[in-house]
């Protein structure tokens, strides 16, 4: 028996393991289930090149539990190991500088293990003692017994294994006995062993018997050997990919489409990324990508480790090329991972933009599911951005799409307005903002709909990155000046009419909680509406955006400001007009003339006061008088206005296209309409 100190600088090397890797002690599992399945493979690749002549026979991998005895096995018939080998392989671990580097990385122990090869060694994670019974591949091999109790000594000695390949043997620490335990062998297989190329069998086939599941004699295969990425895409069907994504995304609803990812040049990489439906904001969860290294899990933590928007996707990418046994954060630190990453980015842009040039019409179907995706990929990635602006598609109300390019050319001619700028109209919602869409539709424009999650930001984005052009949503102004085409007209009202007509549309405007109107008159046509609301398309955005974020911020605190725009050209508000100055010019011009005298003499005042370098002139009084006056004039109007419910009627229309009445006031509107009638 031959008894040594393994090839470690550092003489606790072992409590340092233990101490750093506790919380990721789980992963010794993997290590030994992939090693392995290296050795199976291994032995496979020899074969196939003629280097082992041997019969290969039963090639899996067996985890096995022994209770009583306290052990966890890994098993493999793969190439074994001879002395020398473990000499070599298991011994002398390359330790050189360790100190110095479990000082730098203590915080990410996974590190550690995937940077010196601590594969193997991680099983002292969780045993007292570790026996490795191993018989190689070679002819003429001796079988040979190596055991270690976790201090840098070790006994190696000859043995009577008889079947090629190797036995790692956990004696499983009195804290760790949770790995004693069927059921948590079997999750953790699951989790990281689910895909591995080569069966892996742990306890056995249960069965229905007298009331209870019971264990057949059939062994239980954890794994699938060849998943669904590692074959040709043209050998499946949508239902082999439907399947599969059940199986890792179990309880998901169908999802809408996929991509299979074929790479071997720069990087090898496979996968499969599907896109969920996303209905809501709520239904964005992130997180469901699951990373590979040779069909061996790596992580499920993808987050700046895959483009930021690949993150609302699902399924899986394997890559050798993706460190195995790392941290996070080493991922997303390492700048193969980086490449990798924008590589990616720039293979799902190409297959969308293949998809779009090969079958335009298919791609038009999906748009309204992929939309999501792609529009949070041109927010987040300029590079992505670049791509998909080539397929990034604009639908408008009659449901035809729009490459970016080609919808500047359809509505350049005839939406560009005084100041050069395109103007893009859009609705984001076609019903509720139906007769908005209809009245520009009337004037000739085209409207978009953008009611996606993101168009509120996806608006933004084009606005910044497409010159001269500028979205306007349809209900932000009266159809005449969505786009403005010269300098609008006045409204033909004189100064006092101005005043009487402005005091009598806003004493009737009904109070609605955290929403601000104003009132202004526009000679439009005579058949266009009588009063318009609109909503200032800046503030709306700026509210858009607080909703999106959590508390709403200083625009979530705002109310709603709208603009009651009143056609002066209209017959029904022309009557208001005559009838209004009628009625009221009497009462209202020497009012108007007094206040005018009042503010022309108080102006006098103070100016003749600094002129002559006084103390401002106590005007209180005349102040007081002026707001009296005032008052006055309102009042008279108001109470005009009351005996003018064509004026409330006018204004409860044009809320009521808009969306704005209801309740107490919509039901005050019928009643009036009803009475109107009579
Ligand atoms: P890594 O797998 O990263 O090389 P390990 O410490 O896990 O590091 O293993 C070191 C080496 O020991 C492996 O490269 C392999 O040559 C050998 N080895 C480990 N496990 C086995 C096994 N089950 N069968 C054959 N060789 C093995």
């Amino acid at each position: 028996m031959a008894t040594g100190k393994i090839g470690v600088t550092t003489e606790n090397i072992f409590p340092v393991i233990k101490k750093f890797l506790y919380s990721d002690h789980e992963i010794f599992l993997r290590e030994l289930v992939a090693n392995a399945v290296d050795a199976t493979q291994k032995l496979k690749t020899l074969y196939s090149f003629g280097d082992y002549k041997g019969e290969l026979g039963e090639m899996n991998v067996k985890v096995s539990i022994d209770k009583k005895a306290g052990t966890l096995t890994v098993s493999d018939h793969g190439i074994g190991m001879d002395a020398e080998d473990i000499d070599k392989y298991i011994n002398q671990i390359a330790f050189s500088g360790a100190e110095e580097f479990l000082a730098k990385y203590k915080d990410t122990a996974n590190s550690i293990i995937g940077h010196f090869g601590l594969g193997f060694y991680s099983a002292f994670m969780v045993s007292k003692k570790v026996e490795i019974r191993s018989l190689s591949y070679k002819e003429g091999a001796k079988a040979v017994k190596w055991t270690c109790d976790g201090s840098p000594e070790y006994t190696m000695e000859e043995t009577d294994k008889k079947d090629r390949g190797t036995d790692v043997i956990l004696y499983i620490d009195d804290e760790d006995k949770e790995f004693l335990d069927q059921a948590r062998i079997d999750t953790l297989l699951k989790k990281y062993c689910r895909f591995l190329p080569v069966p892996v069998i742990s306890g056995k086939e249960q069965e229905w018997k007298d009331g209870k599941y019971v264990d057949t004699d059939k062994d239980k295969v954890v794994n699938a050997t060849e998943p669904l990425w590692t074959k040709k895409p043209a050998d499946l069907t949508d239902a082999d990919y439907l399947t599969f994504y059940h199986e890792l995304m179990p309880g998901s609803e169908d999802p809408m489409f996929w991509i299979h990812l074929n790479v071997d040049y720069p990087f090898t990489l496979t996968g499969i990324l599907y896109f969920p439906k996303i209905k809501t904001n709520f239904d964005i969860q992130k997180n469901r990508i699951q990373l590979y290294c040779n069909q061996v899990f790596v992580t499920d933590q993808v987050e700046g480790v895959v483009p930021e928007f690949m993150t609302l996707m699902q399924g899986v990418i394997d890559s050798p090329d993706i460190p195995l046994n790392v941290s996070r954060s080493y991922l997303q630190a390492d700048s193969q991972v980086k490449k990798i990453s924008s590589y990616i980015t720039k293979k799902l842009s190409e297959r969308l933009e293949k998809m779009f040039k090969d079958d335009r019409k298919s791609f038009e179907e999906k748009w309204d599911d992929i939309k999501v995706f792609i529009e949070y990929g041109m927010l987040t990635d300029e590079k992505f951005y670049d791509q998909a602006k080539k397929f990034f598609l604009l639908k408008d109300v009659e449901g035809k799409y729009y490459t970016l390019e080609e919808y500047k050319t359809l509505v350049e001619a005839s939406q560009t307005d005084k100041d050069n700028t395109i103007i893009y109209l859009y609705t984001t919602d076609p019903t509720a903002q139906f007769t908005y869409v209809k009245a520009a539709e009337e004037k000739g424009y085209n409207v978009l709909v953008m009611d996606g999650q993101l168009d509120t930001h996806i608006v933004g984005l084009l606005e910044q990155k497409l010159e001269k052009i500028r979205f306007v949503r349809v209900d932000s102004d009266i159809p005449e000046r969505l786009i403005v085409k010269n300098d609008s007209k006045d409204a033909g009202l004189s100064p006092v009419q101005t005043d009487i007509m402005s005091t009598l549309f806003k004493s009737q405007i009904p109070a609605i909680e955290k929403t601000n109107f104003i009132v202004t008159f526009a000679a439009l046509g005579e058949n266009d509406a009588p009063a318009t609301v609109t909503q200032n398309e800046f503030m709306r955005r700026m509210k858009e955006m607080a909703a999106m974020q959590p508390g709403g911020g200083f625009y979530g605190e705002l109310p709603d400001s709208y603009e009651i725009i009143v056609n002066t050209n209209q017959p029904s508000v022309k009557q208001i007009v005559d009838a209004s100055t009628k009625a009221l010019e009497g009462e209202v011009n020497p009012i108007r003339t007094e206040i005018d005298t009042l503010n022309n003499e108080m102006t006098e005042a103070r100016k003749a006061a600094t002129d002559k370098k006084e103390e401002a002139p106590d005007l209180s009084e005349k102040e007081k008088k002026v707001s009296e006056l005032r008052d006055k004039e309102s009042s008279l109007i108001s109470d005009y206005a009351k005996t003018q419910p064509v004026v409330r009627q006018i204004i409860d229309l044009a809320l009521l296209q808009s969306h704005l009445l209801s309740g107490e006031y919509l039901n005050e509107f019928i009643k009036r309409s009803v009475d109107l009638l009579k």
